[in-house]
């Protein structure tokens, strides 16, 4: 067997989860949500399936699913989006950037992440014969030196992968960044990802952000994002892929011999649910919440809360705790106190010598105020 990707072993989130269920530990390290979705969700699912909508989908997803994406640009954004022509229903947000990576990458193209990235970029990367040029960013705040990438960026350089807000940081990039990232891509050949995946979890007054927004970005964009976190459904796996007509059609022709078809009946409940867009506008206080109840309960803990502006993640400094590695006294804190996190070097090519762990405040106010009661005591 010649193994195509020998340095990648099972995913940091699935080793995770697996531990906090054998230690029977509370589970803060995988992203999702421990309470449920709206019965009214399900129950047209189920609906769906009872009127007969159990067949293929349409392969580019199914028209009502499409125009409800189309009018939440809209609404959000004042963006038109052709439903035929520009945007593709995948099987979850990872399924879309292996399939818009698949797309473009090939044998030596360079392709710049930001680090700590989201664990499936690199590997995707590389499975297509590109190069990851990652650009290391550190904790307390994750700055980006545009000067810096504008020295990566040459004629090898297909594409620039974002992630915004951003899985693990929490931060969000705004219009003044993403428009130095457009000029710096303006006239060169170098194509777009943005993973705009946690794109409504935004608090303290953020605005949602889309480089669809921005001209010069759409033009060479793809843009992912996944109902999983709108919906508190990641398990059903249905996200999506908006991209200029030339980039579809060829994103096209691969996710229709990957996946053909994303399942029909949650397509067309999705979209008979969403037709409330005030659903959207309502998502960032429930989380804001949560998100406070996590960073409040731990004032007077031994842990330095770092900022958080999106996503359903929080950071953890713990160098006034322990100088241990983050993977072990992850797996330690595990064992010892039955409480799982993420290393944050687990997003990172080479583990750095910070001292922060991710956790997912997804999860019900009861499993969040177990959590505080566990990290004061460390
Ligand atoms: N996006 C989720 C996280 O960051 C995990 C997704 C997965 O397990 N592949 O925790």
């Amino acid at each position: 067997l010649i193994a195509k990707l020998p340095h990648v072993g099972t995913s940091i989130f699935t080793q995770m989860t697996a531990l906090a269920n054998a230690e029977q530990a509370l589970n803060l390290s995988q992203g999702f949500p421990d309470f449920e979705t709206d019965p009214r969700l399900t129950q047209l699912v189920a609906a769906a399936m009872e009127k007969g909508h159990n067949q293929y989908a349409p392969m580019i997803g199914t028209q009502s699913l499409r125009e409800t994406i189309v009018n939440k640009y809209k609404a959000v954004y004042d963006v038109d989006i052709d439903p035929s022509e520009e945007l593709t229903i995948t099987a979850g947000g990872t399924q879309a950037i292996f399939t818009a990576i698949a797309t473009v990458v090939g044998a030596g193209d360079e392709v710049i992440i930001f680090e700590p990235a989201y664990d499936s970029y690199a590997p995707t990367i590389e499975l297509f014969g590109g190069k990851v040029i990652p650009v290391r960013l550190l904790a307390p705040d994750f700055q980006i030196d545009w000067d810096y990438v504008a020295t990566l960026i040459n004629e090898k350089t297909r594409l620039v992968i974002i992630n915004n807000p951003n899985n693990p940081t929490g931060k969000v990039l705004g219009n003044e960044e993403l428009n130095k990232l457009g000029k710096l891509l303006q006239g060169t050949d170098t194509l777009l990802l943005s993973d705009e995946v946690y794109e409504h979890l935004v608090f303290d007054g953020v605005e949602p952000q889309s480089v669809l927004s921005i001209p010069t970005l759409r033009e060479r964009s793809f843009v992912v994002a996944s109902f999983g976190k709108l919906l508190h459904t990641t398990g059903w796996k249905i996200g999506y892929c908006v991209a200029p007509a030339m980039l579809t059609r060829e994103f096209r022709k691969i996710h229709q011999f990957n996946v053909f078809s994303v399942n029909t009946p949650m397509q067309i409940a999705i979209a008979e649910y969403l037709k409330d867009i005030a659903y959207v506008e309502g998502l960032a206080g429930f989380f804001e919440k949560k998100r406070d109840l996590l960073k409040n309960g731990l004032k007077e803990s031994r842990f330095k809360v770092l900022p958080c502006e999106g996503t359903y993640f929080l950071n953890l400094d713990y160098s006034a705790i322990s100088q241990e590695k983050e993977f072990d006294f992850a797996r330690y804190l595990t064992a010892h106190h039955k409480i799982a996190t993420i290393p944050l070097s687990a997003f990172y090519k080479q583990a750095t010598d910070q001292q922060v762990l991710r956790v997912c405040f997804a999860k019900q106010d009861v499993t969040l105020l177990e959590a505080v009661a566990i990290l004061n005591k460390i």
